[in-house]
């Protein structure tokens, strides 16, 4: 427990820190363009855990996947749709993880917002006390109020101002159920938390279901743009980039027997990578590998 709170004064220290220079702006960058299509995709600092938000531009409305985690962002956000001076008509929420969905509920109190069932009935189960849990730990980077979802969005393909989409239920990856959204106009593939570009992966548990993920990505090479839910939207080789990680970490895993080590190997291993914080949220509080810290 004691070592659980070092871990997470450690990163309250850094973002005060952050705070205190006055907090990085998320950047905001162009991943796709077509005659109906538009895909800009917000990506919160990679001390921030790089939580994207990707706006989907259609000819007459604006459909945003993901919240962010901290509100300064979804507010940036909020400001950015403002700019494009079209109604943002669908919100949707990928996955029950608290940094997709805890961010936006002050900056986007009336989006319609929507989910798959079981993501709906888990931020309605205990995304209320997730809130309260990040403003003690956080403070007021923390939203005020949770948005939960109004909509239950189910599998299959629609055609949205003109344009399709495909809708799918991806489970037993990096989340227990999560939304695929792939827009074949401009070959993309939202992915979120499947794919992280370049930013340490969130590992709490077995990777055997987040590698099938993976793999399934990989069979539909039609999708040449890849938008993660952690890092700036890329191509397909962020596919083999996120299968190799996985295998460093049970690599690492099977021949590791503190936290410290563990940690200080997955450095070693990814120096250049951004989201550090999040090894040390997921070793305080998710993967349970029986260390002594
Ligand atoms: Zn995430």
């Amino acid at each position: 427990m004691k070592k659980i709170m070092v871990a997470f004064a450690f990163v309250q220290t850094l973002l005060t820190q952050a705070i205190a220079q006055e907090l990085p702006k998320a950047s905001i960058v162009l991943a796709a363009k077509s005659k109906n299509v538009t895909i800009h995709t917000l990506v919160a600092p990679d001390d921030m855990f790089a939580n994207t938000s990707h706006v989907i531009e259609l000819p007459h409305e604006l459909i945003v996947v993901d919240g962010q985690f901290f509100a300064p962002y979804a507010w940036q956000l909020k400001a950015f749709t403002d700019s494009l001076k079209k109604p943002v008509t669908r919100f949707y929420i990928s996955h029950d993880h608290p940094d997709h969905y805890i961010g936006f509920g002050d900056a986007f109190p009336n989006a319609e917002v929507y989910a798959l069932e079981e993501t709906k009935t888990g931020i309605e189960k205990t995304g209320l006390e997730t809130l309260k849990q990040r403003q003690e730990q956080f403070g007021a980077i923390i939203a005020k109020t949770l948005k939960t979802p109004t909509h239950v969005q189910q599998e299959g393909k629609e055609t949205i101002d003109g344009v399709t989409f495909l809708f799918e239920k991806s489970t037993d990856n990096e989340a227990a159920v999560s939304l695929i959204i792939k827009i074949p106009e401009v070959k993309a593939y939202i992915a979120q938390d499947i794919a992280y570009n370049k930013i340490h992966l969130f590992i709490s548990g077995s990777t055997l279901g987040w590698r099938k993920a993976l793999q399934q990505i990989k069979n539909e090479s039609q999708y040449t743009l890849i938008l993660p839910g952690h890092g700036k939207p890329t191509d397909r080789s962020v596919i083999d980039e996120d299968l190799k990680y996985l295998d460093v970490v049970d690599k690492i895993l099977a021949t590791t027997n503190t936290k410290a080590a563990y940690k200080s190997k997955m450095l070693a291993a990814y120096p250049n990578y951004g989201g550090v914080h999040l090894i040390d949220i997921y070793l305080g509080f998710y993967l349970k590998n029986n260390w002594q810290d």
